[in-house]
């Protein structure tokens, strides 16, 4: 694997656990327990890592406000592959996102060469529809990029924190690259950071679903987002090793830091482009900064966590606390003092037409094969399913799949197969069965060689059809009731 993961070539990513070394990607396994009801594709491992993701599931748990932000290039058919990415967003709707989908036509138009109207065809006919068909809900936003003016002016914002190097370092371009390129970048890392605008609430975490290849895109704009933002918050420590925060401002308009300071109680200190909260955080402070958020009749997001860290310190006399749990307390303290400061200096940076991005949180998925194993192509359809085959067709599709069966029965018997190597386990697994207990069960019986790949295979194919059909008949309905949701379109 090289060094540059290149989101418009089909690289194929074999070895995932050195995406956690090379590009500071977490395993997902470690924040799994913590995820409310995971969904089914976190249940199975389809879902292997992770970069911020505590932010969405401290979201869910506490109610406060969180995005899920995902795009599609209107490109070709829309395939199992694409289904995944919409079951995830989905999810993350289900689960209390405001959830946006961009349809990135400026993409298709700078790489592909697709015509506007193409664009806007492809996106509604194979994407959009199949989208609302998989249960995406209408308070929703959906939208072409070439339509969406919020997203067009960020976009030009963004191009002035990147250049021409930095764009090669990440995307390997050459002096080859057309403009519109290099346009259609900074077009998507203000797709995902257009939910925290202030037309949509500001800012809050947000997550966007991708495969490993689309890495680049995150961490172009985790990057831009700091670069954007009017604040930086930075955790200091002094000579006599007392930890402290300072808000850093370069470029920060003078009354902006005044304001902040204002607003913020106890030791602190400005400075020309900064200013310096000398004080570790400690349970009064914290109380004093929430008292005052309070005092501004502003509400805040974190009150309930605060609460409970209240109730805990009420509860809990000195003499009973454990080095752990003084360590927990302080901990949470920080963490909480952190999330207020960044609320002020969200909120001041409003005032003052600056911006205070967050940066985007991400979790990637594996890749699904191809039918005929090795990796699944556009270019060739009997690699893949869409949504919008024939029923019939896809059935043909799995029962010509290859499988991880041995090559005689007898064989099969005793040795069994391996499901790993096999396409048709991989459909059950990703789309066709929902229920784990059934999908254990194939499992079982594959490798313990009492399953047979023909009626294995037999099976798939009926559970394919069905879904297609069902599918198809959403896709209808969707198509019919376009109208009751957000969608906005190039004029
Ligand atoms: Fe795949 Fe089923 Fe054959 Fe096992 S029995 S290798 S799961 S087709």
């Amino acid at each position: 694997m090289t060094n540059t993961l290149d989101p418009w070539s089909s690289s194929d990513i074999t070895d995932y656990s050195k995406l956690f070394e090379e590009f500071g990607i977490s395993p997902f396994d470690e924040i799994l327990p913590e995820v409310p009801s995971p969904s089914t594709y976190m249940r199975r491992r389809v879902i292997f890592g992770h970069r911020d993701y505590e932010q969405i599931v401290e979201a869910m748990r506490t109610g406060a406000p969180f995005s899920v932000m995902d795009g599609f290039m209107p490109s070709g058919k829309v395939h199992l592959g694409h289904k995944m990415v919409m079951d995830q967003i989905i999810w993350h709707q289900q689960m209390g996102a405001s959830a946006f989908v961009g349809i990135a036509d400026r993409e298709a138009f700078s790489v592909r060469g697709f015509s506007w109207q193409k664009c806007r065809e492809i996106g509604i006919d194979e994407y959009i529809l199949s989208l609302i068909a998989l249960g995406f809900k209408p308070d929703g936003l959906i939208y072409f990029q070439s339509g969406c003016e919020s997203v067009k002016d960020l976009a030009f914002e963004l191009g002035v924190k990147v250049n021409f190097s930095e764009l090669s370092a990440i995307y390997g371009f050459s002096g080859e690259t057309n403009l519109s390129h290099m346009i259609s970048v900074a077009t998507q890392a203000a797709d995902i950071l257009q939910p925290q605008l202030e037309e949509f609430g500001g800012p809050k975490p947000v997550v966007v679903p991708v495969g490993p290849d689309q890495d680049p895109h995150l961490r172009l704009t985790r990057g831009l987002a700091g670069k954007m933002n009017m604040f930086r918050i930075e955790e200091r420590e002094n000579t006599n090793g007392w930890k402290y925060f300072s808000v850093r401002g370069k470029g920060a308009p003078k009354e902006a830091l005044q304001e902040l300071k204002k607003r913020i109680p106890g030791k602190v200190k400005l400075y020309e482009e900064h200013i310096d909260v000398l004080q570790t955080p400690d349970y009064p402070f914290l109380m004093r900064l929430v008292s005052e958020v309070r005092k501004a009749d502003r509400k805040s997001q974190y009150l309930a966590e605060i609460e409970s860290v209240s109730r805990f310190m009420e509860n809990t006399k000195p003499p009973e606390f454990a080095e752990y749990e003084k360590y927990f307390v302080f901990r949470k303290i920080w963490k909480l003092t952190r999330k207020i400061l960044e609320q002020i200096v969200a909120e001041i940076a409003a005032e003052f037409g600056g911006y205070a991005f967050i940066p985007p949180a991400s979790t990637y998925h594996r890749f699904m094969s191809g039918l005929q194993g090795g990796k699944m192509s556009s270019s060739v359809p009997d690699s893949y399913i869409a949504l919008t085959d024939d029923p019939k067709e896809g059935a043909k599709k799995v029962k010509r799949a290859k499988t991880g069966g041995r090559v005689t029965l007898e064989e099969q018997k005793k040795l069994g197969g391996i499901p790993e190597e096999c396409s048709v386990f991989e459909l059950m697994l990703f789309h066709l069965i929902g229920d784990d207990e059934e999908l254990l069960e194939i499992r079982q019986e594959c490798v313990s060689g009492t399953r047979m790949c023909g009626s294995c295979k037999q099976l798939a194919a009926e559970k394919m059809s069905e879904f297609l059909k069902d599918h198809q008949e959403k896709r209808e309905l969707a198509r019919e009731h376009l109208d009751e949701y957000r969608i906005i379109y190039k004029k």
